[in-house]
Formats: structure tokens, C-alpha cells, sequence
């Protein structure tokens, strides 16, 4: 077949800021994701949809074709979460080992991190033993037996991955419709029958504003309940990292440690809290922040957390202590102070130096490297007081300046932020 025709009159319609029909796309779609349709003039009709945007009805048709054009799973029963990105985001790491331990069966499908957002995946490869490519049968039986796997996006999607591809190398990532899009067919092509959206708001992620982050989450749900999801979505603050630590290793523990009973940083106890209940709730739970809590305090969800890791191969028994690196650096408080901000971008920028994260998607990543903040926003501290600990050697000169950077102190008391700013 050929797509030349379809791909000149795509580019030419949208250039004028018309409206691209369904079999119009369906067809470019196919022709970039079989290679018939080459790079610039993909990149072409890309910039002129940056440009000119795309109607709703648009929007819904590229999600579709492009969630047809690989495999598409099938899990109905099961819940699933999608976070937009940010540093130190654990949700997925505690809060899916609570909905699962209250019943909800979770099947999740997650990247690797790209840039200053962490990947599920590489934190959970920081477990020794730990597989993240289950074949498609052992992945199905751990959803029924244990409730909860997580195993590596392979094939879903392709054409997402081809596009995603281009317009991170040809400046066409921030389009609204762009990115609903993209987000949305690797979802329905994962096929759970539930899904919440995280997403994310602040200096660490590209919604910046909370106008935009709202747009994107009205979309997100709007595509999916008209895929056949039944979905819903939060906005949460992520002006800061989440939790106290940045890097694979480091985030697993503090995971599990919060799984465990320990105290942790409010703000990571309440996303996690709060994402969980929304789950169970979409998924018809009854009282599903009472099930939360009680999955906490019984202990149910840390053992959901082991019995996850064991299913994958991992050693369930070192969690809390997973290796991370012995050279350490202390950042410091240049004068005393309460902490009014600590930049997700700056402390996510100090961790991908460290080698926590990709530059480059064939980057390798150090497992036990990254930061930890010793201090929230809202704190005071002394001149002098450490601030946070760096983990790792390499770079760790710039990481330390990254930290200071990120750093801003005030005269006058801070409120500590809001961490879960809307939810729909
Ligand atoms: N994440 C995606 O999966 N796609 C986008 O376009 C942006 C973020």
C-alpha cells in the first residue's frame, strides 16, 4: 500500500488548521509505523498539529489507531495508575501494593525513566533477582495469584513509540493532543479496566501551571471513558520531590519502609494514601479509605509488597536496606533559614548526574546511586545543617551545586505545600 498521497494531504490539511478525518489518520499512523512514511514528513504534519492543534474528535481517532497498532492486552477485573512524570515519585510502589492487598487486582505495564523522571522499572531492577519481563502467560497468572505484577511495556503500542521517538528530537512533545494521546493508547492497549491518572503539576514536570495540568487530565479521562475505561484523575504538587529520595535503590527503600510502619514525610504518606483510595473507589470498594488504612496498619499491604517481589524473583527480604552506594557527600545549609523551596528540577538534574536516570536512552543506570533530602519545605534549618546526602561518585562535585541551587532559603516561616492540589 501506499501512504504518500495520505501523508501529503494530512500535512497540507492541518497546515491550513482543517480537520484530519479518522481514516486519513488511521492510515498515516499505519504508514509511519511500517516505515513507509519517512521521518520529515511525519515531523512536518507533527509541527503543523503543535501548531494548529487537533479538534477532540481527532484526538480520539490518533488514540485509537495508534492503540491498535501492535498487541492489546485484555484485563478487565484490573486496576490500573498513570503518573505523568515526576522526581522521587513512588506512588506506584506503595500505593498499588495497598489496592492490591485490599483486593483490587492490579496487571501494570511501566517504562523506564527517561531524562529527570524515574521509571518504575528501573527501581524495581534495583531488587537483586527482581525480572521485569514476565512472558505473557506468567504475567496473567501472577495477576491472579498474587493480585499485582509489574512487568516491562514491550511491544504495546507501536506507533506511539515511533512518534514519541521523533517529537523528542524534533520539539513536538508539548502539544496537548500529542500527549493525551500518546498517554492513552499505551493504557487501552494494556487493557486494565480501571485506571486513575496522577498528574503531576510544578516545576519538576512539563505541566508547569495548573491550568494545563487540568486541561491534560480532563483529556486523559475523557479519551479513556470513550475507550471503554472507566477512569478518573488527581492532580498532586510536584514543586518538590516526593519523599525524601531520588534514585532507584534509595526509592525502593523508602517504599518499603513506608510499607513497613515508618514514619515517612507527609507528603508521600498522603499521595500514597490518597491514590489507593481513588483506585479502590473507581473499582466499587466499599469503604475504601478505611480499607486503606486498615491494609496499612494490618500489615497486608507490606506483605503484598514481599509476596510481589518474590512472584518476580526478587529477594523480598532486604527492602528496606537494598545496596546503594558507600561514597557519600554531605550537602550543606549556606546560612540558617526556612526551606520556602527545593526544586524537583534541580534535585532530579543532581540525580541523573549522580547516574540515577538516562541522559540518553542507552544510558545505563547505577541502581544504588541518587539523593536524599534531609529537610521539607516549610523547615528550618541552621547554617552548616546537612540538607541532604548524596549517594554516589561520579559527577558528585556538579550534583552538589545542583542541590545548592535547588535550595531556597527565607527569612520568614513557610507553609509546607498542599501535595494533592485537584482531583476530578
Ligand atoms: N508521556 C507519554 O507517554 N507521552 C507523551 O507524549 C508525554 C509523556
Amino acid at each position: 500500500m501506499s501512504y504518500g498521497n495520505a501523508i501529503l494531504d494530512a500535512i497540507e490539511i492541518k497546515k491550513f488548521g482543517d480537520e484530519l478525518s479518522e481514516n486519513l489518520i488511521r492510515e498515516v499512523v499505519a504508514g509511519y509505523t511500517e516505515g513507509e512514511v519517512p521521518d520529515y514528513q511525519m515531523a512536518s504534519l507533527l509541527m503543523a498539529i503543535l501548531i494548529r492543534g487537533m479538534s477532540y474528535e481527532e484526538t480520539l481517532a490518533l488514540t485509537r489507531a495508534m492503540a491498535d497498532s501492535g498487541e492489546r492486552y485484555s484485563f478487565p477485573e484490573c486496576v490500573d495508575k498513570h503518573s505523568t512524570g515526576g522526581v522521587g515519585d513512588k506512588v506506584s510502589l506503595t500505593a498499588l501494593p495497598i489496592v492490591a492487598a485490599c483486593g483490587a487486582p492490579v496487571a501494570k505495564l511501566s517504562g523506564r525513566g527517561l531524562g529527570m523522571t524515574g521509571g518504575t522499572i528501573d527501581k524495581l531492577e534495583s531488587i537483586p533477582g527482581f525480572s521485569v519481563g514476565l512472558s505473557e502467560e506468567r504475567f496473567r497468572r501472577q495477576v491472579e495469584e498474587v493480585g499485582l505484577a509489574i512487568v516491562e511495556a514491550g511491544e504495546l503500542a507501536p506507533a506511539d513509540k515511533a512518534i514519541y521517538a521523533l517529537r523528542d528530537t524534533t520539539g513536538t512533545i508539548d502539544s496537548l493532543p500529542l500527549i493525551g494521546s500518546s498517554i492513552v493508547s499505551k493504557k487501552v492497549a494494556t487493557g486494565a479496566g480501571y485506571l486513575l491518572y496522577d498528574v503531576k503539576r510544578g516545576s519538576g514536570t512539563f505541566m508547569k501551571e495548573m491550568e494545563h495540568a487540568r486541561e491534560l487530565a480532563d483529556l486523559l479521562v475523557r479519551l479513556s471513558e470513550d475507550l471503554g475505561i472507566k477512569a478518573s484523575a488527581v492532580i498532586t504538587d510536584m514543586d518538590a520531590p516526593l519523599g525524601r529520595t531520588i534514585g532507584n535503590a534509595l526509592e525502593v527503600r523508602e517504599s518499603a519502609r513506608f510499607l513497613a510502619g515508618d514514619e515517612l514525610p507527609e507528603d508521600l504518606s498522603r499521595t500514597a494514601r490518597y491514590v489507593a483510595t481513588r483506585l479502590l473507589e473507581l473499582k466499587g470498594t466499599p469503604d475504601p479509605e478505611g480499607a486503606v488504612e486498615n491494609a496499612l496498619s494490618s500489615g497486608a499491604a507490606y506483605e503484598k509488597l514481599r509476596e510481589f517481589v518474590r512472584a518476580q524473583g526478587g529477594d523480598a527480604d532486604i527492602l528496606e536496606d537494598l545496596p546503594v552506594s558507600d561514597e557519600i557527600r554531605e550537602v550543606t545549609a549556606p546560612r540558617g533559614g526556612y526551606v520556602a523551596r527545593l526544586h524537583a528540577l534541580g534535585i532530579g538534574r543532581a540525580s541523573l548526574t549522580l547516574g540515577a536516570g538516562r541522559e540518553k536512552k542507552e544510558d545505563e543506570v547505577d541502581p544504588g546511586v541518587g539523593v536524599e533530602v534531609l529537610v521539607g519545605v516549610g523547615e528550618r534549618v541552621e547554617q552548616g545543617e546537612a540538607v541532604a546526602r548524596l549517594f554516589g561518585g561520579r559527577n558528585a562535585e556538579r550534583a552538589e551545586a545542583l542541590v545548592r541551587e535547588a535550595l531556597e532559603l527565607s527569612d520568614e516561616p513557610v507553609e509546607a505545600p498542599l501535595v494533592i492540589l485537584d482531583s476530578l
